[in-house]
C-alpha cells in the first residue's frame, strides 16, 4: 500500500484482490489501451513488474529519475530512466533490470516488498529520498528513566496482523498500535546500564521524518506453530483513502496485490494515475482503467 503525503502519501503491498474491479477495456479500447502501457519480464516476474509500475507513477520519483541519471556504475537510475522512456511509448521489457537485481532463478516466486527495498537501495539517493522516512525507538527505564534512542531509517513500515483471520483488519488501527506505547516485564525486562540490571522498560517508536510517500506492508504471511508452516491471512481489510498521522495526511494512490500462497501465486498492481486522475490494473503486459472508483463518497475505505 503506498500513500503519498498531502502535502504527504501512501502506498501498500499484499492486499487481498479488489472486488469492485470492472473491467472496461472492450467498451472504450481507444482511450484505455494507450493511456499506459504494460510490463514483459522473463520467465515469472510478476513481482517485479508491480513494483516497477508504481516507481514509473510516482510523479516525484520518475521526474527524479529522468533529471538525474546518475553515473554511479552501481546504480540503477539509468536502467529504470531507460525503461520509463520505453513505458512511455509502448510496452517495455524489464530483462536488464532483473539481471541488474541479479535474480537469476525467473520461476522462483519472491517478494514484491523484498524487491522494492533492493530497487531504493539501488537508486541514487536524490530520487530515492521520497520514499525514505526515519524512526526513532526508544526505551524507557521505568525505575530510573534512562532513555535510550535508537533512529534508523525505514522504506517500507511492515504491520503485524496478528491474528485477524476472522474479522476485518483495519489499516488506521494497525497503524496506531505500530506506534503503541508498550511496557516489557518478567522474562523480557532490558538491561539498563544506569541500574546495571534488567529492568521492567517503555517501548515506543516515533516517526522523526515522515516520507513523502509512505509505504505499508501488511505482513499476511505469518507462522503457524499448529501446523508448524507459514500461512496467509485471507481476512479482510479496510485500507482509508486518506490517512491522518500526527499533522500529516496521506492520500492513498497504489496498492499492490498478492494472490496465492506462499509457495506459488501472482502480483498484480491498482495505481492512481497523477497524470488521468484514474485508477489502472496493472498485471504484467495487460493494463486496464479500473472504471469504478475505489472509493465511494467521503472516507469510506475500501474493503
Ligand atoms: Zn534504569
Amino acid at each position: 500500500m503506498l500513500f503519498v503525503k498531502k502535502e504527504c502519501v501512501f502506498v501498500s503491498f499484499l492486499l487481498p484482490p479488489l472486488r469492485s474491479k470492472v473491467k472496461v477495456c472492450e467498451q472504450e479500447p481507444s482511450r484505455l489501451l494507450h493511456d499506459y502501457h504494460g510490463l514483459n519480464g522473463p520467465g515469472l516476474t510478476c513481482y517485479l513488474n508491480s513494483v516497477l509500475q508504481v516507481l514509473f507513477m510516482t510523479e516525484d520519483f520518475r521526474g527524479s529519475i529522468k533529471r538525474c541519471c546518475s553515473k554511479a556504475p552501481t546504480a540503477i537510475d539509468a536502467l529504470l530512466g531507460k525503461l520509463f522512456d520505453d513505458l512511455e511509448r509502448s510496452l517495455a521489457w524489464t530483462h536488464c533490470i532483473a539481471k541488474k537485481l541479479g535474480i537469476t532463478d525467473v520461476y522462483e516466486q519472491r517478494d514484491a516488498a523484498e524487491y522494492f527495498e533492493k530497487i531504493l537501495c539501488l537508486t541514487s539517493p536524490e530520487a530515492s529520498k521520497i520514499f525514505k522516512g526515519e524512526l526513532n525507538h526508544k526505551t524507557t527505564c521505568v525505575t530510573c528513566e534512562k532513555r535510550n534512542d535508537s533512529r534508523g531509517f525505514f522504506w517500507i513500515l511492515p504491520l503485524a496482523m496478528g491474528n485477524s483471520c476472522r474479522q476485518t483488519y483495519s489499516v488506521t488501527r494497525g497503524l496506531k498500535a505500530f506506534f503503541k506505547k508498550e511496557k516489557v516485564s518478567g522474562e523480557n525486562r532490558i538491561y539498563c546500564s544506569q541500574c546495571d540490571e534488567k529492568q521492567v522498560t517503555d517501548i515506543d517508536c516515533e516517526m522523526t521524518q515522515k516520507p513523502g510517500i509512505l509505504t505499508l506492508l501488511l505482513k499476511r504471511f505469518t507462522f503457524d506453530y499448529k501446523c508448524q508452516s507459514y500461512v496467509k491471512l485471507q481476512c479482510e481489510v479496510d485500507v482509508p483513502q486518506t490517512l491522518h498521522m500526527e499533522n500529516c495526511k496521506y492520500d492513498l494512490y497504489a496498492l499492490v496485490n498478492h494472490f496465492g500462497d506462499l509457495t506459488g501465486g501472482h502480483y498484480t498492481a491498482e495505481i492512481k494515475s497523477f497524470e488521468t486522475g484514474e485508477w489502472y490494473c496493472f498485471n504484467d503486459d495487460i493494463v486496464e482503467r479500473v472504471k469504478q472508483p475505489l472509493f465511494g463518497s467521503g472516507n469510506t475505505p475500501v474493503r
